[in-house]
């Protein structure tokens, strides 16, 4: 399946304008206390307060499950119960070689976006103090003496104002006009009554231009400034935690031999990053690596450059040759020497061509690992401890192209539980869970509508198991018509799968083929064939192996390659 990290892309949009809308309530909010002539600092702990989203990132934690859920190749929703709480404990870990935690950055940004306020808001109010104070004592001076504005001191008041608007044409233009108006009034000689407008008309414009320049202020220290900072983080933060999910199911899933580097859509600048995308440094083909060998995504900030799977079969891994250097040597040759400098610098384009090691002067470069994922594996017992026995949780919508990862996501998950668990997921999506007991999981708490069709996984303990679909497993099967049915151990996973001829066949008489007629065949094998067969290991796999052919199903069992530990 062709895959891209379109939902990734979308949830950091999503982030980014929840906190742009934010972001401009506080931009009226603090403007409103600032005119009302409360102190910056005092109008910053008020806004903060009032719109915590903005400064303290709230959503970005939020927004770590959904990330990594994406990753995975699930939907957040199904992400629920202890897996969750561990999900969410683990994606606040430190990732980065700055070593902090996610409470620290978070922490750290909230300071950096109220400085960078306070500093800009205060830098503006001194300059539109001392452009205060300059059409002050023009004003002051004629009041008290009657002296008119002298065409010659123009260009010093107006250096005022451009220093205070930095530059702004449209409050030079008014201010310009004020003066002219009062030059020309005081032409005709002595002070009047159109004079003295003038002057109160040039004090007024420069109220408004100074609020204007206020508030331009803040809009630059919010949507600008700050708006970097928050969206740095988001966009860094997000891209780690889908990178979690998705090593986290390269690891569970035994089919994924290989990763792909692939380069984000929006990438303005040329690094290592298109290194990484386009040389082939294991002899698997340009950008991709064997899977105890990836590079670590992501790999500067706001880097949305991703991995890619590549399943068993789609790549011959014999051709697997660590060939770093040389694969990166080759990659520098066909580069131009300007496009060498970018990645290495000129002091490393030169050493690279005297015969120098690229990787001391690559910059950002790091050795490649196994990869490491924050989301280990959950080591508890019982995932959804709010759930009785024989009872179910509705866990949200799973789209269909997601099922399979979806069932498969929580057959690791269940695998140390000492009771039955069901995932089940209804044709339209509907995905629930059922606690069992010991031996078994009673699914039919859930409505027929539910059931009829649906895909389902369980878990058999390890003091239970018998390595293969039960007589009652398979007559669950043909009861509600499965699509799918799963079933899985320390040691297997097994698969039923419906197919267009598939028989139907009553429960009745499937519990009755199962424990006679397939099973003496098994014994038959056993004893007349002298097939020494481990009847705890093998019987219940070779009855279903008889029973699929029998009634035109696709049975299989796979040695499981979920790794615990
Ligand atoms: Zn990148
Ligand atoms: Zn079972």
């Amino acid at each position: 399946m062709a895959k891209n990290n379109q939902e990734l892309i979308d949830l950091i949009n999503r982030l980014n304008a929840e906190w742009g809308r934010q972001a401009n309530k506080v931009i009226y909010r603090l403007y409103d206390l600032l005119l009302q002539g409360v102190k910056i600092d005092t109008a910053i702990s008020a806004v903060s307060k009032e719109f915590p989203e903005v400064f303290k990132l709230d959503n970005v934690r939020a927004g770590l499950i959904e990330a990594a859920a994406y990753g995975y190749g699930i939907v957040p929703g199904v992400v629920a119960g202890e897996v969750k709480k561990e999900w969410t404990r683990n994606l606040a870990d430190a990732w980065d070689g700055s070593g902090m935690k996610l409470s620290e950055k978070l922490h750290g940004a909230e300071q950096k976006m109220h400085n960078m306020i306070v500093d800009t808001v205060r830098q503006q109010m001194r300059r539109n103090a001392a452009w205060t104070d300059a059409a002050r004592a023009l004003y002051d001076g004629y009041e008290q003496g009657g002296d008119v504005v002298r065409a010659q001191d123009l260009p010093q008041y107006i250096k005022q104002v451009r220093k205070a608007t930095l530059g702004d044409r449209k409050a030079i233009q008014t201010q310009k006009k004020a003066l002219g108006n009062i030059v020309r009034l005081g032409r005709n000689g002595a002070p009047n009554k159109a004079l003295r407008a003038s002057y109160v008309q040039l004090v007024k414009a420069v109220q408004e231009g100074t609020e204007e320049q206020l508030e331009k202020a803040i809009q630059v220290a919010v949507n600008e400034k700050s708006r970097y900072v928050a969206e740095r983080i988001v966009r860094t933060e997000m891209a780690r935690a889908y990178a979690d999910g998705f090593l986290r199911k390269a690891m569970d899933d035994e089919d994924i031999v290989a990763i792909r580097f692939k380069l984000g859509t929006r990438h303005p600048k040329f690094d290592i990053c298109d290194l990484y995308a386009g040389a082939d440094l294991y002899g698997l083909g340009k950008g991709v690596y064997p899977k105890n060998s990836v590079p670590k995504i992501p790999v500067h900030p706001h880097c949305l450059c991703r991995y890619v799977e590549i399943f068993i079969g789609e790549i011959n891994m014999k051709e697997q040759d660590e060939r770093v250097q040389a694969g990166g040597n080759e990659w520098l040759k066909n580069l131009s020497e300007a496009r060498r400098k970018e990645v290495l610098g000129i002091k490393g384009a030169a050493a690279w061509e005297r015969g120098e090691d690229w990787r001391s002067y690559m910059r950002s470069y790091v050795d490649f690992r196994a990869p490491e994922s924050r989301l280990g594996n959950i080591n508890t017992k019982d995932v959804f401890p709010d759930v009785r026995v024989g009872e179910y949780k509705y866990l949200g919508v799973c789209p269909k192209e997601r099922i399979m990862d979806t069932l498969k996501f929580y057959e690791n998950i269940f695998l140390p539980s000492e009771h039955e668990n069901a995932i089940i997921i209804a044709k339209d999506g509907r995905t629930f869970y059922v606690k069992g007991r010991e031996a078994n999981v009673n699914i039919n708490v859930l409505s027929d509508d539910v059931l009829q069709g649906a895909y389902m996984t369980h878990n058999h303990p390890i003091d239970q198991t018998r390595y293969s679909f039960s007589q009652f497993d398979l007559g669950e099967f043909f009861k509600h018509k499965f699509s799918v049915l799963r079933g899985f151990d320390e040691d297997f996973a097994y698969e039923i799968k419906r197919k267009p001829g598939t028989l139907s066949e009553s429960y009745d008489e499937i519990l009755y083929e199962f424990s006679k007629d397939a099973y003496s065949k098994v014994l038959d094998k056993n004893f007349i064939e002298g097939l020494e067969i481990d009847m705890d290991i093998d019987g219940y796999h070779l009855i279903n192996e008889i029973l699929a052919k029998k009634y035109k199903y696709d049975y299989r069992r796979m040695a499981n390659g979920y790794k615990r530990g």
